[in-house]
């Protein structure tokens, strides 16, 4: 069977925006301070741009002074992945949606209390669904 959430780049290229594309299907990443939710303080759950996965909740959001969207830890830990990237001459933790191989942004190990923990998140990722945590 046909994994839907699985799909070829000329899919994504169709589906998603130019920026979206080259974030999370080619590993860009935004510059700070320009995303749409680097400053957001609204409450919701903030959803995978690819495949509608619920990935982080307003209630773990922080502000970094980065930039980007943080938060210390992700609804479900099963909901993403993380793995090595040794680009650019770095070691860092990349995250990835684990239902659609999204790529997300990184994790640092210098959030708040109490993880620890950041997910540094590329706002062009995400989509905020603002009435999800009401229901
Ligand atoms: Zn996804």
């Amino acid at each position: 069977m046909a994994d839907p959430f699985r799909k070829s780049d000329e899919e994504w290229r169709e589906l998603l925006t130019p920026e979206q594309y080259e974030v999370c299907r080619r590993k860009g990443t935004e510059r700070a301070f320009t995303g749409r939710y680097w400053d957001c303080k609204d409450t919701g759950i903030y959803r995978c741009a690819c495949c509608g996965s619920e990935l982080f909740s307003s209630e773990a959001k922080f502000d970094s002074g980065t930039g980007w969207p943080s938060f210390w830890q992700a609804m479900d830990p099963d909901r993403v992945r993380v793995s090595d990237d040794l680009t650019y001459g770095m070691h860092r933790i990349e995250v990835t949606c684990s239902r659609c191989d999204a790529h997300l942004g990184h994790l640092f190990d210098d959030g708040p209390e109490p993880t620890g923990q950041r997910y540094c998140i590329n706002s062009v990722a995400l989509g905020l669904d603002r009435k999800a945590e009401k229901e």
